[in-house]
């Protein structure tokens, strides 16, 4: 049976010197893990810091189980290299948008490679065959490709626990094309959250030209599965912990109830990333704005100690600490603390008691992967009395918990504005937001997560991308025309690239009469149909196809010439009015900015072309064309297509792939189908035709849903030829 080899930088034991004992470490990763209901045995591989004693070593390889544990020592300084001047200094910040917090240096660079090495010779050693590895976090990007390149058979996955940024940001990062190119390698890639996948797509194709679906990326033969895995809570745990007798003890200790002041809840590592300073400002908004709640409403902020030894958290520290004071020194009397700060770790039936005591979570963080603590707070709450989540916008979880009080951290105001209405809001109202949420923690636990991914993992070909057949090669042509001649067939024939090279100039690229005659002859012969599928204008196909008994779709199918009843329909419904100018604005700018640019509009389409423009310059333009139209149209039906030296912004309507279904459904009778193209929208095509045509690509053999191909456009009249 293949095992599961799950990869995180640290095992989840930490070695008490004072206690001389192992104690297993918890948190989102390690309860998910755990829940794992998988038949397969489990290797947890991770590092121990060099200080971890021989004996506790050998006790934690024995630990039995459903999961045993697989040890890697990492000599300090080299740890520290890579943990902290690298995983630390650079992508933690970097994929925080904290760009000013990177502190790049190149030796940690390389030692991060080292230990991304190190890890993946591990790996290799301990796995076998069938193994099946799970790769997490941002400590180890560059293990998917290490591996692959040793064992291209292993089935890897990779999670990312926290956020990938715009790539406005991520393309800052030095290493940023190393981290992709490995990242790629992976046979699937998992985010928590939608807006970083899109992010992780657009900086693959912004910086490394390699294009992708929200749904994979091809390149080479290998294909890269992409999806979104929200992770979750143990609910059910949380549940019992907070009704446990000890989190009742602690909450007749603490007694916030019996005060009668109000509590907001703040529980956060102290890191930048968290928003601490601009909770704090918020809550002193609050209490100026709202001179009710002075002496009423207690911020109770734990701010779990983290990296205190480095000059930016020992900062942020004195800042935290110092705007406290403000708040205290301000507003409190004899009696009465606004901000009880605590700045270290508390016990879990501690937590669960805060949780369970607080009129409000509140959670500013100014980016946050998920944010475990409110799906936590959730479910401790008491069902008939809950508190309100406030939660930034900025947190995974923002998009998990329909039914919290969301607020931008930034804006110091109105987040105050929004804590002073949560703390109204009605007991019904309450229960009602409450519920939703629990339920759906209930139902969608750490272990659903975890399920998830390996379910995806497990399904996951290796390699799927299945092997093309040449056409150049006189057997296998022989063997698809004979087959092609024994039936009745419909050829579904792109125009440019495939019957006509692709010219400089689009208007150069006329049919040739030998072409012609062969679409003439085809189209005669009985039981042939011959259709043109182009994304040129319906004018020009008219012009270049006069006289032929051919079907004719123009503008990817936006148009369509039924030549037997000699009627032009229009294919696409939707209103273009709502984004053709916005599209053709934007062009306009770029057409003007890049030399020897030009665009052609279309009924349903704008085609922006740079065959003539200086390359490299034309490149660039053109990756930022296509996010500026991306970012720009996103509310609107249409897609951009990056083609060969040409830019497309298209209705979705207008699409080859949907035309090949709406043509196939009316006029496909039995015959065989024969589609052959050589650019980016003839893919919509191949794919929707998958497992009812013979697809031919004509061009290199590569990132293409195709069966067959012909490298040379000139080989493509022989070929048809063959099928008279
Ligand atoms: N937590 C903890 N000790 C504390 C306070 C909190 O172990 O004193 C836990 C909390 O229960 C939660 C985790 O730390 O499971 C924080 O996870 P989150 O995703 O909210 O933030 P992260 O620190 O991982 O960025």
């Amino acid at each position: 049976m293949s095992r599961w080899i799950i990869v995180s930088n640290r095992l989840p034991f930490s070695y008490d010197k004072k206690s001389k004992s192992l104690k297993g470490s918890s948190g989102g990763l390690v309860t998910a893990l755990n829940g794992v209901k998988s038949k397969n045995p489990l290797i947890w591989l991770g590092s121990l810091p060099s200080s971890t004693p021989k004996e506790a070593i050998a006790l934690i390889k024995k630990t039995q189980g459903k999961m045993s544990y697989a040890p890697l020592i990492i000599e300090d300084q080299m740890y520290d290299d890579y943990y902290n001047g690298f995983c630390n200094d650079v992508l933690w910040p970097a994929l925080h948008y904290e760009t000013e917090f990177i502190k790049y240096k190149t030796k940690n660079w390389e030692t991060y490679k080292q230990v991304n090495e190190i890890f993946a010779k591990e790996i290799i050693k301990i796995a076998k065959k069938d193994d099946v590895i799970w790769i997490h976090d941002f400590h180890l990007f560059l293990v998917p490709k290490l591996l692959k390149e040793k064992k291209p058979n292993l089935k890897v996955g990779f999670f990312l626990h926290i956020p990938f940024p715009s790539s406005e940001i991520y393309r800052q990062l030095p290493c940023r094309e190393e981290i992709l190119e490995s990242l790629i390698k992976a046979d699937l890639i998992g985010f928590h959250d939608y807006s970083y996948l899109r992010h992780f797509c657009s900086s693959v194709y912004s910086i490394t030209g390699i294009q992708s679906s929200m749904l994979e990326i091809i390149h080479g033969n290998h294909r890269a599965k992409l999806g979104v895995y929200p992770v979750s809570i143990d609910t059910q745990n949380f549940i019992k912990k907070a009704e446990a007798k000890k989190t009742a003890k602690n909450i007749d200790r603490f007694q916030f109830d019996k005060r009668g002041i109000g509590v907001i809840l703040g529980v956060d590592r102290l890191d930048y990333t968290k928003g601490i300073i601009h909770k704090l400002k918020s809550f002193k908004d609050l209490l100026e704005q709202h001179p009710e709640y002075r002496g009423k409403l207690q911020l109770v902020q734990v701010a779990v100690p983290s990296r205190t030894e480095v000059p930016e958290y020992i900062n942020l520290r004195n800042e935290v600490e110092r705007l406290v004071g403000e708040i205290n020194g301000k507003y409190s009397t004899i009696n009465y603390i606004p901000v009880k700060y605590i700045f270290k770790s508390i016990d879990i039936y501690e937590l669960m008691a805060l949780y369970r005591s607080a009129d409000i979570l509140f959670v500013t963080s100014k980016r946050d992967g998920m944010n475990l603590v409110c799906l936590e707070y959730i479910a401790a709450q008491k069902v008939d009395n809950p508190g309100v989540v406030v939660l930034s916008e900025f947190a995974g979880a923002a998009a998990m918990l329909s039914q919290a009080t969301l607020v931008n951290p930034m804006n110091i105001r109105e987040t105050a504005n929004t804590l002073a209405s949560a703390l109204q809001m009605p007991l019904h109202e309450r229960v009602r937001r409450h519920s939703i949420m629990l339920d759906f923690l209930k139902d969608y636990t750490a272990t659903d997560w975890a399920n998830a991914f390996t379910k995806d993992l497990n399904n996951t070909k290796i390699n799927i991308v299945e092997k093309i057949i040449s056409l150049n090669k006189s057997t296998n042509k022989k063997k698809v025309q004979i087959e092609l001649q024994k039936s009745d067939s419909i050829l579904l024939l792109d125009y440019d690239g495939t019957l006509t090279p692709i010219c400089n100039k689009p208007e150069q690229a006329v049919i040739s009469k030998r072409t012609k005659g062969l679409l003439s002859k085809l189209s005669k012969k009985d039981g042939v149909e011959v259709v043109v599928v182009s994304g040129r204008p319906i004018d020009f196909l008219k012009q270049q196809l006069k006289g032929l008994d051919v079907f004719i779709a123009g503008e990817h199918g936006g148009k369509f010439f039924d030549y037997k009843q000699s009627k032009w329909r229009t294919l696409v419904s939707s209103n273009k009015n709502k984004w053709f100018n916005q599209a053709l604005e934007i062009i306009h700018s770029y057409t003007k900015r890049t030399p020897n640019s030009f665009y052609e509009k279309k009924n349903f389409a704008i085609t922006w072309h740079y065959r003539n423009s200086p390359v490299d310059f034309a490149e660039f333009q053109a990756k930022r064309l296509v996010t500026d139209l991306e970012a720009s149209l996103s509310n609107f039906p249409v897609s951009v297509i990056f083609g060969k030296k040409v830019i497309e912004v298209k209705a979705l309507e207008a699409n080859k792939g949907y035309f090949a279904n709406w043509f196939t459904d009316r006029y496909h009778h039995g015959e065989k189908i024969i589609a052959m193209g050589d650019d980016r929208t003839d893919e919509d095509m191949f794919s929707n035709l998958k497992n009812k045509a013979i697809t031919i690509k004509i061009g290199k053999p590569d990132n293409t849903y195709a069966k067959y191909y012909i490298t040379e456009q000139k080989d493509v009249d022989d070929f048809l030829k063959g099928l008279l």
